[in-house]
């Protein structure tokens, strides 16, 4: 068996630093965590959360820094460093994604692999919470670079992920591809246990071809549609003739475009890190992502008015989709927004001060941790068919997404309203319950 390597600093002399990973403004990511932990306080306060609770739950589990080289193409070494955070796992293995992005940074990840706790605990999935990245600019790499640092990553991490104990998956800069290949790496590496093919359950969001699940490349954008559906029923509006913006166009943002489009909505905006673009008359949703696809970004996608970011902002629809970054929703483009609903794709895409404007100006949130949980939902659906062996078809794993996003719609909607507080408090305080359930009949070890 591989050694277990909690904090790994490899020193090498012949690495020149990647010029392209340069730092975010440092309190960035910090920001980041604070507003997830702002977030925590407020629901244990709705729950009563016991102070031991709170205080285990306030930290990850286990920070793990790792600093790997990778041969680079043109014969150089490049020194990566790589995260992954595993924030809590007493309801099951630690599952999360894995961001390959140039400001990926401790704090960041911890933040994230807080919100996948509260995720898992919600949609009763018996996940804990866990995240992680490279921080590297896919975009910078070739095939082979990038392979080699996702390889390189995953054998850094050694025995620190496993089928059952931390699970990653696809998430900002990464994909089914990658998966494979942290799957392939870790099944040459493990050890005997690596003999066996369930070992393929270490990663889920893998091809199809390689033991992903049908139905889970869409899963994040499809279970958010069945959160904006269940939404827009309750207030008694047909989504057809319904207009969007959606700010990203990689997994999430353009699966939530074209079955968005397919229900009759218009995509009448669309953003991604190159700009912002609209079409009055609402973008071929498939003919975008094609372009996304061949060119890297929505730059020079024909028939669109390229906008700044603030008239893309306040550009009139019914719905916003952030399912790029977290922190873009801030107090001023709150009050940028000309629309109904703020259907959260990305993770934690609204800061405090633009919740609080939001909600001044009445215009309702599908919070991350329900609208977003779709793809993590499938996640677990893969990672079971994984370990008996068995493959669903689509519409089995598009039943049981469908039957679980709209039962965990409606408790985040009842206990929103039984308790006079957000939808985002609920689907926390929701999470904390389920958490304290298993904390108070197991107790604290010793
Ligand atoms: P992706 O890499 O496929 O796409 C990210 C998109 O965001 C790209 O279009 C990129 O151009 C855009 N982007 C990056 N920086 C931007 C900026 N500054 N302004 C505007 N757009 C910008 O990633 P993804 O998997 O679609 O993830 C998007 C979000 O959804 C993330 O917050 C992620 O954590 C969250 N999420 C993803 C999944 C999943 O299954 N992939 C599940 C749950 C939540």
């Amino acid at each position: 068996m591989q050694e277990c390597v909690p904090f790994v600093v490899i020193h090498v002399t012949m690495v020149a630093m990647d010029s392209r990973t340069s730092a975010p403004p440092p309190d960035e990511s910090r920001y980041f965590l604070q507003c997830v932990q702002g977030q925590f306080e407020r629901s244990a306060r709705i729950v009563s959360l016991p102070d031991h609770i709170r205080t285990i739950l306030s930290q990850p589990k286990n920070e793990i820094i790792v600093n790997f080289p990778v041969h680079m193409e043109d014969g150089s070494y490049k020194l990566f460093k790589g995260y992954r955070i595993q924030h809590n796992n007493i309801l099951g293995p630690y599952k999360g994604g894995l961001r390959f992005h140039p400001d990926t940074r401790l704090d960041e990840c911890k933040a994230l692999a807080t919100i996948m706790t509260y995720k898992c605990a919600l949609m009763d999935i018996p996940f804990g919470g866990g995240k992680g990245g490279v921080r590297c600019d896919p975009r910078a790499l070739t095939e082979t670079e990038l392979m080699r640092v996702t390889r390189r990553f995953t054998h850094a991490l050694g025995n620190n992920i496993g089928p059952d104990y931390d699970i990653p998956a696809p998430d900002v800069g990464t994909n089914g591809k990658m998966m494979v290949w942290i799957m392939d790496t870790y099944m040459n590496t493990a050890g005997h246990a690596g003999r066996s093919s369930a070992q393929a359950r270490v990663v889920t969001g893998k091809t199809l071809e390689c033991g992903g699940s049908q139905g889970r490349e869409k899963a994040t954008a499809q279970g958010l549609v069945h959160c904006l559906t269940e939404w827009a029923r309750d207030k008694g509006m047909s989504l057809e003739g319904k207009t969007a913006l959606v700010q990203g166009y990689g997994n999430v943002g353009s699966h939530t475009a074209m079955i968005l489009a397919r229900l009759g909505v218009s995509i009448v905006g669309v953003a991604d890190h190159t700009g912002h673009v609209l079409n009055p008359e609402g973008f071929n949703t498939h003919r975008l992502a094609d372009h996304v696809k061949k060119h890297g970004s929505i730059e020079g996608y024909s028939k669109s008015q390229v906008v700044t970011r603030d008239e893309f902002f306040s550009y009139k629809a019914d719905f916003f989709i952030p399912a790029a970054l977290q922190n873009q929703i801030g107090a001023r483009e709150a009050k940028l927004l000309q629309v109904k609903l703020v259907a959260e794709g990305a993770n934690n895409p609204t800061m405090p001060d633009g919740e609080d404007e939001l909600e001044a100006r009445g215009i309702d949130i599908l919070p991350d941790v329900l609208a977003n949980a779709g793809g993590v939902t499938v996640s677990y659906y893969e990672w079971v068919q994984n370990g008996r062996h068995e493959t669903w078809d689509l519409e089995e794993v598009e039943t049981r997404l469908e039957k679980a996003m709209k039962r965990t719609y409606q408790r985040v909607v009842d206990f929103s309203r039984e308790n006079k507080c957000r939808m985002r408090d609920a689907a926390h305080a929701l999470a904390l319950l389920r958490l304290k359930q298993v904390y108070d009949q197991r107790r604290i070890f010793p």
